[in-house]
């Protein structure tokens, strides 16, 4: 049975989606931890990120570098900071976090609520800068 993320890249279940190639997806994290927080995924559902092959972790680093570069030019920050986990939802999956302190990438703090018109805006000014 395919899992939350693999509906999400065939469109099962929607996204506020960022970017995507042949193979892998960025799109909104719907609990965020800042604004233009984004998972980055291989399409091929895959549980543990170090499962992957040598290419396929560095071509999925790449593509979420260029995501990295499209959330700077919309969200004010230091940086963005990146973290993988995969405690909740068992694919492969990159944070991209806009940071300016450690704790903003806390996975304790308190997610921010966004409207749906925030998701929105803010997918469309994220995609329109993302360099292929
Ligand atoms: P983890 O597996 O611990 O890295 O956490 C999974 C992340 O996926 C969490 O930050 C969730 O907010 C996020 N998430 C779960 N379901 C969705 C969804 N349908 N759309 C966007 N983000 C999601």
């Amino acid at each position: 049975m395919s899992g939350i993320f693999t509906k999400i890249v065939k469109g099962e279940i929607p996204s506020y989606k960022i970017a995507e190639d042949e193979k892998y997806y960025a799109f909104l994290d719907i609990n965020p931890l800042a604004k233009g927080h984004t998972l980055v995924i291989p399409k091929k559902e895959t549980d543990y990120i170090f499962d992957l092959s040598d290419e396929d972790l560095a071509e999925m680093m790449i593509f979420a570098k260029k995501v990295a570069l499209a959330i700077e030019q919309v969200v004010p920050c230091k940086k963005i900071g990146i973290a993988v986990l995969g405690l909740e939802v068992p694919h492969a999956h990159i944070h991209l976090v806009p940071i300016n302190t450690v704790y903003d990438i806390d996975f304790k703090q308190p997610k921010l609520v966004l409207s749906a018109e925030e998701f929105i805006k803010l997918t469309a000014e994220i995609s329109s800068k993302f360099k292929a």
